[in-house]
């Protein structure tokens, strides 16, 4: 292939025999799934069928980089993971930041598959076009921090970049993450994948150059969106605190996540602001992903040693959302998280289940294992997450996801916060039905990255239908950054002109492109997320919020009182799915996957 912004090849490893295959990106192929999550959403199509479990060798994990990945564009670190998630049993994906992207298409490659699984637990090793495998037992059960250290000193190359699980990975628990330099692939349980192929570390180096169609525009491009970046309003506050500082604003709102969802403003919210964590951690520094000059993964140390960098979801999960009020506990909690491979999202919802389970004497202090799991008690937490990554006791039951908590303690399911299997994000959306349908038709479940539309239904009235498109715009935006390779914090945070990326694009690639052709690309890959899912059974019954969101009223706060309506729901589904071109069971119709390009999944749906 001959077109630019990608590596232009793909590398496949059968992890049972060693066998590798090469094989060159097809360019029709680049252009119709763009990269990233695309590339991951095709393949994982191809490559898997309604028996596949997610744990199994036949599962494949998918790396994909974007064309724009490692490019001169503003964080464009971006790299995705992609597999059957051992979490919802259907379609995963998750994005990670750092240079583990722009090493892998520097070693030539735009997407690493992993097929099988490795006799024993293994570290892979890619420089260029060779592949090794070096023995991973000096890392099993060590942090993924730690191990990545480890790695890289015994590998004795600072240019490798490597991602690692922690022991939650190794133990196949359904919320493990994958970590590299301190971003996390942390939803839908990826993590377990690797676990499950006996991959404990990926380090890739390598040395090519990528290729770009018009570098000198590219330039100039780039210095124009990050002088727009660095001059806007909220460049000092954003670099001060990212998404921190949204934790005091969404308790003002009264859409918190406080006592698993229980209540939605608390008290307490002051204390685990991003103004604390000023005040506490006065050693932060600015710390940038690539190319980007926002610079809002700041990181500060703790006095036991440990760097933290909390964004709001970990905050609001391991803070109010389990009753946390000390700073500096959630930031411990954050931590032990990452080093044992947990995505802290699900941790934190796993931990408030249990306490609220606990609170309402459906489990004993005994099932427990003699902890006493209160709110607010830190070291119960503590003890939850290191059960949880180790199959401990109670940790067993929760390791195996919500829907098997549910299972055991089947009256868990009036409070159990989740779609599909995820565990739900942080915020309360029983005020806010389109967040809810957000939560409701992500392909992977209860996350807001797909379409976190809370920020607009709070500041203007929609009509049903206006809410059920801004919606859809999401679903097709934001994971097309995804596909790209670049953070969207330019975008939805910055506000900067969206069809910005369509030049990036054009300018990294060498075919023009429109914003709205990316974004048509991006509704066609959200088609085959769903056709992964319907093909294992997901249809409409699975597109409802949990019974929390329409039953319990809002306690208090600016919604006190409100649930989401349960007709008002039906409508906006129904809409949703004619919106989309989806059948009334949600199914794609076939006019709908010929309009995108998608006639060969027809006779499968
Ligand atoms: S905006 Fe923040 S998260 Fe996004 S690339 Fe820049 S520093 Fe990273």
């Amino acid at each position: 292939m001959n077109f630019s912004g990608y590596a232009g090849r793909i590398l496949e490893i059968n992890l049972t025999n060693e066998q590798i295959k090469v094989r060159s990106l097809d360019k029709n192929f680049a252009v119709k799934y763009i990269g990233g999550r695309g590339f991951g959403a095709r393949i994982l199509w191809d490559r898997t069928d309604a028996t596949t479990t997610p744990l199994s060798p036949e599962n494949p994990i998918i790396m994909s980089a974007g064309p724009l990945t490692g490019l001169l564009v503003p964080g464009s670190g971006k790299t995705s993971f992609t597999g059957l998630s051992p979490a919802t049993e259907s379609f995963g994906d998750s994005n990670i930041g750092g240079h583990i992207g722009l090493r892998l298409k520097q070693a030539g490659f735009d997407v690493l598959i992993l097929n099988g699984k490795r006799p024993i637990p293994s570290c892979l090793i890619i420089q260029n076009d060779k592949v090794t495998f070096i023995s991973a037992t000096p890392y099993i059960g060590k942090g993924a921090f730690q191990v990545e250290k480890e790695l890289k000193n015994d590998l004795d190359d600072t240019n490798f970049a490597v991602c690692t699980i922690g022991p939650a990975g190794e133990n196949l628990v359904r919320c493990s993450s994958i970590q590299s330099e301190f971003r996390f692939a942390g939803r839908t349980g990826l993590g377990a994948v690797l676990g499950s192929k006996n991959i404990k570390a990926i380090a890739i180096q390598g040395d090519h150059e990528i290729p770009i169609a018009e570098p000198d525009q590219l330039l100039k491009l780039f210095k124009k969106a990050n002088s727009y970046l660095k001059e806007h309003k909220i460049a000092d506050i954003w670099q001060r605190q990212g998404t921190l500082g949204l934790v005091e604003g969404v308790n003002e709102v009264g859409i918190l996540p406080v006592r698993n969802f229980q209540d939605a403003v608390w008290e307490y919210t002051s204390e685990i602001s991003g103004n604390k964590f000023e005040e506490v951690f006065t050693n932060w520094h600015a710390h940038s992903c690539l190319y980007c000059n926002v610079a809002c993964e700041g990181i500060a140390s703790t006095e036991k040693g440990l760097r933290v960098r909390p964004q709001y979801e970990n905050v609001a999960m391991l803070g109010s959302n389990i009753g946390i009020k000390d700073i500096t506990e959630v930031v411990e909690l954050n931590h032990r998280c990452n080093e044992l491979g947990l995505d802290t999202i699900s941790a934190g919802n796993l931990v408030g289940l249990v306490m609220e389970a606990f609170e309402r004497k459906m489990i004993s202090k005994k099932e427990c294992n003699g902890i006493e799991p209160t709110w607010g008690n830190f070291q119960a937490a503590y003890e939850l997450l290191e059960m949880i990554a180790h199959r401990e006791g109670i940790g067993n039951i929760l390791a195996d996801g919500i829907r098997n908590f549910i299972k055991t303690f089947p009256q868990s399911i009036n409070f159990a916060m989740h779609c599909k299997g995820l565990e739900q994000s942080g915020y309360d959306t029983r005020p806010l039905i389109g967040m809810s349908l957000a939560y409701a038709t992500a392909d992977i479940g209860a996350h807001h990255n797909r379409a976190w539309v809370a920020y607009h239904e709070l500041r203007k009235n929609y009509t049903l239908k206006e809410i059920a498109q801004l919606v859809i715009f999401h679903q097709h935006f934001r994971p097309l950054m995804d596909c790209l390779g670049a953070c969207r914090f330019p975008w939805i945070e910055f506000e900067i002109d969206p069809s910005i990326y369509a030049d990036f694009y054009s300018f990294c690639v060498g075919i023009k492109t429109s914003f709205q052709q990316l974004i048509e690309r991006s509704e066609a890959i959200y088609n085959i997320t769903r056709a992964i899912n319907l093909r294992r059974g997901i249809t409409r019954k699975d597109d409802y919020p949990p019974p929390r969101t329409f039953n319990d009223p809002v306690p208090q706060g600016p919604f006190q009182g409100k649930v989401l309506e349960k007709d008002k729901y039906e409508q906006i589904l129904n809409l949703y799915y004619e919106l989309r071109g989806w059948t009334e069971e949600g199914i794609p119709k076939k006019e709908t996957l010929n309009r995108l390009g998608l006639e060969d999944l027809i006779e499968y749906i």
